[in-house]
């Protein structure tokens, strides 16, 4: 027998809707690519994303149809996620800190139609115009006054755009299960794969991100994603703030430390969330400047593993540095780190030893650990394998390609992570399978070695590899970044890692350099590292 509720599918534009009939006067307030900062409301928002649905229909945009953008986080970057979606058509982030041919690549791949672009990124677009014939035309994100004159064939003006539609526009209802956004992955390795997000799964992932024990959004939090709207829909903050009418804040171009603390303190930003590397710069920031960050109660830090260091100097401002992990290919947020009521009395350094892990899923996200031979291993906290999930937010198969090479034979989505799993289900993650460093036989965690040092005071970034070894097989090879000034000899940073780990897990060697190679999205680029110590052997 079926249950005799209504059939109402769960579509991106009631999200919307929903904050402009019940939040109408909350505020979305946005750092502008031009300069000043820009405040308006969840109705405005609506009648704005409206107006743009209606220009979409008069440019001859379908259902299904890819529009791009190449945008910072912004009111207007917010407006296309909900016009395009909402209107049936697929909304495709681009980002634009990837190669040019990347990018062209992912364009092409995508079939775009319309690529929605700031003014920042109008010189890029110009310089790949060529490789993309099939782009019927480009928006500009700005107005009048503001328009640049461009090389770019069909070049529009995005308020002129909607200046000529009033917002007498239904958002159209269709099947839940459709097609809403597109995002490539990175790509370090092959070319960038397309994860194609579903209405449902956008809605079903915003509840589980909004709960208390993920972002924690309600109508009392001011939410300012860093994180940008280019990579991986920033964490789904976008969808989940008017899910629960909170205040936005979006940073725009500047996330530098002096742009991120005034934000924080001008609009009262409660809760925020981006990678590690952001965090340093703000910390560095503060710490120089002297200046606060009372309002921010929460910073949730991913991408990157998050080191206990960072989570200690942000407990001295009064802020929870909070690990969460996730995909592209899990709608972003798959774990986040907040304690179990038991452990709350723990003290300090055994509660640091939890809060360093990766975190525990939400409802909705399932994992498993396997070895090699694909049995499951227990979850015991010791025992680490390959980290394979399933859910309803999580990608069954790439976009445009003919077969999946990442889902086991039973389907479930293989991480390319390597973790353990603790009975009380959080993850930790000990590195990518690629990473790991295979020493004789045994399995030396990178990100562990990295996070110890980074623990020292004159670190200001590390990466640690495999190095060929003629009698280990591999080796931790330790490469680090000091902060300006320091002066520490490559032998007293080795000896840091005394007492910390087992001495055989101690890197062999540390080389200092001037900088690390990362993504486009901000994390380590271990294969360039690879290859750039390729013929490195270690001393005797
Ligand atoms: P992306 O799809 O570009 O967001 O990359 C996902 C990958 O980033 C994951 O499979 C992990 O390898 C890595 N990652 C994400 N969050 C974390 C984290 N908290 N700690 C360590 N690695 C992470």
């Amino acid at each position: 027998m079926r249950g005799l509720m209504m059939d109402f599918p769960l579509l991106i534009s009631t999200l919307l809707k929903f904050a402009a009939q019940n939040h109408a006067d909350t505020e979305i307030v946005s750092r502008t690519v031009e300069g000043p900062i820009h405040r308006y409301t969840y109705a405005d928002a609506n009648r704005r994303s409206k107006k743009l649905a209606k220009a979409l229909g008069r440019l001859g945009v379908n259902m299904g149809d890819r529009i791009a953008t190449l945008a910072w986080n912004g009111y207007r970057h917010f407006e296309i996620y909900f016009g395009v979606s909402g209107s049936g058509a697929i909304c495709h982030t681009i980002n634009p800190r990837l190669f040019p041919e990347q990018i062209a690549y992912i364009i092409n791949h995508a079939e775009d139609a319309y690529i929605f672009s700031d003014l920042t990124f109008v010189p890029l677009l110009e310089g790949i115009a060529g490789q993309i014939p099939g782009v019927k035309g480009f928006v500009i994100m700005t107005d009048e006054a503001n328009m640049p004159k461009t090389k770019l064939k069909n070049a529009l003006c995005y308020e002129r755009l909607l200046a000529a539609e009033d917002d007498g526009y239904e958002w159209p209802v269709f099947d839940e299960n459709t097609a809403s956004a597109l995002c490539y992955t990175s790509g370090t390795t092959g070319n960038p794969k397309g994860t194609l997000y579903s209405h449902r799964a956008t809605v079903l992932h915003s509840y589980a991100v909004a709960l208390p024990d993920s972002l924690h959004l309600s109508a009392r939090e001011v939410a300012m994603p860093v994180v940008p709207m280019f990579h991986v829909n920033a964490w789904e903050f976008p969808y989940a703030a008017p899910l629960a009418g909170a205040k936005l804040v979006f940073p725009g171009p500047k996330m530098d430390g002096e742009s991120l603390q005034e934000l924080i303190e001008t609009e009262g930003v409660t809760v925020t969330a981006g990678v590690p590397t952001v965090w340093m710069l703000l910390l560095a920031y503060l710490k120089k400047s002297g200046k606060r960050i009372d309002s921010l109660k929460r910073a949730v830090i991913g991408g990157s593993a998050l080191p206990g260091s960072m989570i200690q100097e942000f407990r001295k401002y009064g802020t929870a540095a909070i690990h969460a992990w996730g995909m592209t290919e899990c709608s972003s947020i798959g774990t986040v780190n907040l304690p179990k009521r038991k452990m709350e009395g723990l003290p300090e350094e055994e509660r640091l030893k939890i809060e360093i892990k990766q975190g525990r899923p939400p409802f909705g996200v399932e994992f498993k650990i396997t070895g090699d031979d694909g049995g499951e291993l227990p979850r015991d906290g010791v025992a680490f394998g390959n980290l394979k999930m399933r859910g309803p937010w999580v990608c069954s198969r790439y976009f445009n390609e003919e077969e999946s090479d990442v889902h086991d034979a039973d389907g479930w989505f293989q991480t390319g992570d390597v973790a353990t799993i603790d009975p009380d289900g959080y993850m930790h993650l000990t590195d990518r399978t690629k990473d790991v460093i295979k020493s004789g036989g045994e399995w030396i965690s990178s990100i562990e070695l990295e996070n110890i040092a980074f623990g020292h005071p004159d670190v200001k970034e590390a990466a640690v590899i495999s190095a060929d070894h003629p009698k280990w097989g591999e080796r931790p090879l330790l490469l680090a970044v000091l902060n300006e000034g320091a002066n520490l000899a490559k032998e007293d940073l080795l000896a840091f890692y005394e007492g910390k780990i087992a001495k055989w897990c101690i890197p062999n060697d540390a080389i200092f350099v001037e900088e690390l190679p990362h993504t486009a999205t901000g994390k380590l680029l271990k294969t360039k590292l690879r290859e750039d110590f390729a013929g490195y052997t270690f001393p005797d």
